[in-house]
C-alpha cells in the first residue's frame, strides 16, 4: 500500500494549495461545523482559528490576525452582521476579508451580509469546490 492510499496523508498538490502561513477564522456556533471546517481548512494547509460566536470571533481577530474570516451569520451573543460591523469600523480589519455563511440562500440575508460589510457570501449546503475557489478568490493558493 502507497503512501498515497492512505486518506490522512498530504499529496504534493494539496500541500501546495495554500501557503501555510494563511490563517483563517472560523466564526461558526455548530461545533460539527467547526471540526469539518478545521479539517478541510487544515488539509488544504491554512492555518485553522476557531471561534464559537461573534463576541469571541471579534476577540479572537484582535488575538490572532486572521488573513480571512468565516462568518456564520447566526450566531449566539453578537449575530455575524454585528461581528462584521465591528471588525470592518476598527482599521486593522478594515482590509481583512470576511466571507459570510448564510443559512439559505435567501437574497436578503446576502444582502445585508454586503451591508454589514461582508466581503462575499456563501450559501449553506456549500460544496468544499465552492468553498475553496470563494476563499481563493481573496487568498490567491501559492503557484
Ligand atoms: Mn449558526
Amino acid at each position: 500500500m502507497s503512501a498515497n492510499s492512505d486518506p490522512n496523508s498530504l499529496s504534493m498538490a494539496d500541500s501546495a494549495a495554500a501557503p501555510a502561513c494563511q490563517r483563517i477564522l472560523v466564526v461558526e456556533d455548530n461545533a460539527d461545523m467547526r471540526e469539518f471546517l478545521q479539517r478541510i481548512l487544515k488539509r488544504r494547509g491554512y492555518h485553522y482559528v476557531g471561534a464559537v460566536d461573534g463576541a469571541e470571533g471579534v476577540a479572537l481577530a484582535s488575538a490572532e490576525r486572521p488573513d480571512l474570516i468565516l462568518m456564520d451569520l447566526a450566531l449566539p451573543v453578537l449575530d455575524g452582521y454585528e461581528a462584521t460591523r465591528m471588525l470592518k469600523a476598527n482599521p486593522d480589519f478594515a482590509a481583512t476579508p470576511i466571507i459570510a455563511v448564510t443559512a439559505h440562500a435567501r437574497a436578503v440575508d446576502q444582502e445585508r451580509a454586503l451591508e454589514a460589510g461582508c466581503d462575499a457570501y456563501i450559501s449553506k449546503p456549500y460544496s468544499i469546490r465552492q468553498l475553496f475557489e470563494l476563499i481563493e478568490q481573496f487568498l490567491p493558493p501559492a503557484t
